[in-house]
C-alpha cells in the first residue's frame, strides 16, 4: 500500500461500521453498544489506508469475539456489550484505543497473542493471523501496538503512530 494523507477519524467510522454490520448479519450476532470518542484536532495524517483499515477490522473482530465468549460464561457478571472507539493527538503521535468488555487477556498468553498462528478460538474460528498481520501493519506506520487487560473484565489495544 502507498501512504495518502487521511482522515483517521472518518476511516475509523467507517470499518467500525463495516466490522459492525458484519457481526450482526453473522451466524452469532451480538448487542454491541459502540462509542466514539475522536478528537477534532488530528487533520489529515500519511496512512496505508487499505492496510489500516484491516488493523481496525481485526480489533473490531476480536473485540465481539471476546464480547461474546464473556456473554456466555457471564464472567463479571451479566454486562451490556461495549465497544470504545477514541483518537488523540499528543506531541506529533496519534493515538487510537479500541476498548471492549469482554473476556480479557489472562496474563500467561498476553505476551504470545501478536505471534503469527497463536489463537484460543476453537476449530476453524481463529487463524492466529489477525493481531500478526496488525502488528505488522502498524509496524510498517513506524507505530507500536499496546495492550492493557483484565480478564473476565475488559481489553485495550492502544496504538501510537508518530506524525511530523
Ligand atoms: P484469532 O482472532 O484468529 O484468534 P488474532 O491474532 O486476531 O487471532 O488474536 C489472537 C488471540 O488473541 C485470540 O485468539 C485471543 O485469544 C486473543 N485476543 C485478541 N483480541 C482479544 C480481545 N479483544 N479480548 C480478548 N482476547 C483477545
Ligand atoms: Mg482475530
Amino acid at each position: 500500500g502507498v501512504f495518502e494523507p487521511t482522515d483517521i477519524n472518518q476511516l475509523i467510522k467507517e470499518y467500525v461500521n463495516l466490522a459492525f454490520h458484519g457481526m450482526r448479519a453473522s451466524k452469532s450476532p451480538i448487542n454491541v453498544k459502540i462509542e466514539f470518542d475522536l478528537s477534532e484536532d488530528i487533520g489529515l495524517i500519511p496512512l496505508k489506508q487499505e492496510d489500516f483499515s484491516r488493523v481496525i477490522l481485526n480489533l473490531c473482530n476480536n473485540a465481539f469475539d471476546a464480547m461474546r465468549e464473556n456473554n456466555n460464561i457471564s464472567q463479571g457478571g451479566n454486562r451490556e456489550p461495549v465497544l470504545k472507539i477514541s483518537t488523540r493527538k499528543k506531541d506529533n503521535i496519534v493515538i487510537i484505543a479500541v476498548e471492549d468488555n469482554g473476556q480479557g487477556i489472562s496474563e500467561d498468553i498476553k505476551d504470545k497473542i501478536l505471534q503469527p498462528f497463536f489463537t484460543t478460538k476453537k476449530g476453524t474460528q481463529g487463524t492466529g493471523l489477525g493481531l500478526s498481520i496488525s502488528s505488522d501493519i502498524v509496524s510498517a506506520h513506524q507505530g507500536t501496538i499496546n495492550i492493557e487487560s483484565k480478564e473476565g473484565f475488559f481489553t485495550k489495544f492502544i496504538i501510537k503512530i508518530p506524525v511530523s
